[in-house]
């Protein structure tokens, strides 16, 4: 089948060719965002590939599906960048990689958890310059501390087993009950107690109506203080100016970003002889209890293989008419 893929780097080029010699696709790489612009880039071909940053809206779903598009392959777990509704409208399937590895993002998670608490990378630079100063440097135990896990899917979970590991008290949110959550040992928790009792907070819900700035004033302010808070989910689950009036009152004292609401500006690119224009962006990057990476919690090769092969399974799915297990419905 033609594929064309948006956004495509180097690396998902490696992945996707290699893994491709089992499904004999041809596929098309592109560099550019899906978008309004772009979608025409897509003509002639059955299916498109895009990411995370790629706008799939309902105007880009109209040229694509008047250029002879079928199908809609996400290369990524969540899908809050497709106008589902009108996809289904159009006659377009919408398929995705539900889970290709939790465990590459949960340890993440935990990365962050630990470079901000023991704060390994401010570390790193003074033992560089030959400054061992201990001064600013101290962490505390993880061993006895409550961590409340917003999202209690594959990643929740996944996180959920690590911080057991480490000895905390995990308590869990999630608008569905886990049974495998109770096997862990987390505490299932409303929101308020979650924000009352947990020394760290950590998002892995999906972005939705319902989680679009769960993390506000409001919230913040129910939360302890000198919480850690932490987002590998999507970036509009966290009101960034709310956060940042969170950290200046020091209401919030560690604050761990994978992703941030308008990332699609940022993310996946190298601007570092440009001017960065996102204000609330570098002011979040100003603090130095702050510690962000551009969307990489997913980035093990790993993942990136399973990504691939699901991806492909996917379209030959679609292409020989099966079910599709994967299909995203409105
Ligand atoms: P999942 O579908 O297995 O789990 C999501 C959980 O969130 C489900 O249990 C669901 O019931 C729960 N949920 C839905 N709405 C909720 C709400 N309003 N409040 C609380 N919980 C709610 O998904 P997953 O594989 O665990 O992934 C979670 C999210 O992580 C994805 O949606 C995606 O946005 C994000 N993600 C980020 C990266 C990255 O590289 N940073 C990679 C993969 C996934």
């Amino acid at each position: 089948m033609q594929v064309t893929f948006f956004s495509t780097k180097p690396y998902d080029r490696q992945f996707f060719v290699q893994v491709n010699q089992e499904f004999g696709h041809r596929l098309t790489f592109l560099e550019p965002h899906l978008s309004e612009h772009t979608a025409v880039l897509a003509k002639g071909q059955e299916a498109v590939c895009i990411f995370v940053n790629d706008l799939a809206d309902a105007k880009v779903l109209e040229v694509l599906a008047a250029q002879g598009v079928k199908l809609i392959a996400l290369r990524c777990a969540g899908f809050n960048n497709v106008h589902l509704q009108k996809a289904a409208e159009l006659g377009l399937q919408v398929v995705r990689v539900p889970a290709y590895s939790p465990y590459a993002v949960a340890e993440h998670t935990v990365a962050l958890i630990l470079t901000l608490n023991r704060k390994t990378h401010r570390a790193y630079n003074r033992v560089k310059e030959g400054n061992f100063s201990l001064n600013g440097l101290m962490g505390f135990d993880l061993h006895g501390r409550t961590a409340g896990l917003i999202g209690l899917g594959k990643i929740g979970l996944a996180t959920a087993r690590i911080l057991k590991g480490f000895g905390c008290r995990v308590l869990g949110y999630d608008v569905a009950r886990h049974q495998e959550a109770d096997a862990i040992g987390v505490e299932f928790s409303d929101l308020d107690t979650l924000y009352q009792e947990s020394d760290i907070i950590s998002l892995h819900c999906p972005l939705t109506p319902q989680t679009y700035h769960l993390i506000n004033e409001a919230s913040i302010a129910k939360m302890k203080k000198g919480v850690m808070l932490i987002n590998t989910s999507r970036g509009a689950t966290i009101d960034a100016k709310a956060v940042i009036k969170g950290l200046k009152s020091e209401q919030i004292a560690y604050l761990g970003l994978d992703v941030y609401e308008e990332e699609g500006d940022l993310f996946f690119e190298d601007l570092s002889d440009r001017v960065i224009q996102d204000d609330v962006f570098m002011r979040l990057l100003s603090f130095n209890n702050v510690l962000i990476t551009g969307h990489q919690a997913f980035f093990t090769a790993d993942a990136l293989q399973a990504i691939a092969r699901v991806t492909l399974q996917n379209i030959t799915d679609f292409e020989q008419g099966r079910e599709l297990q994967n299909q995203v419905l409105p």
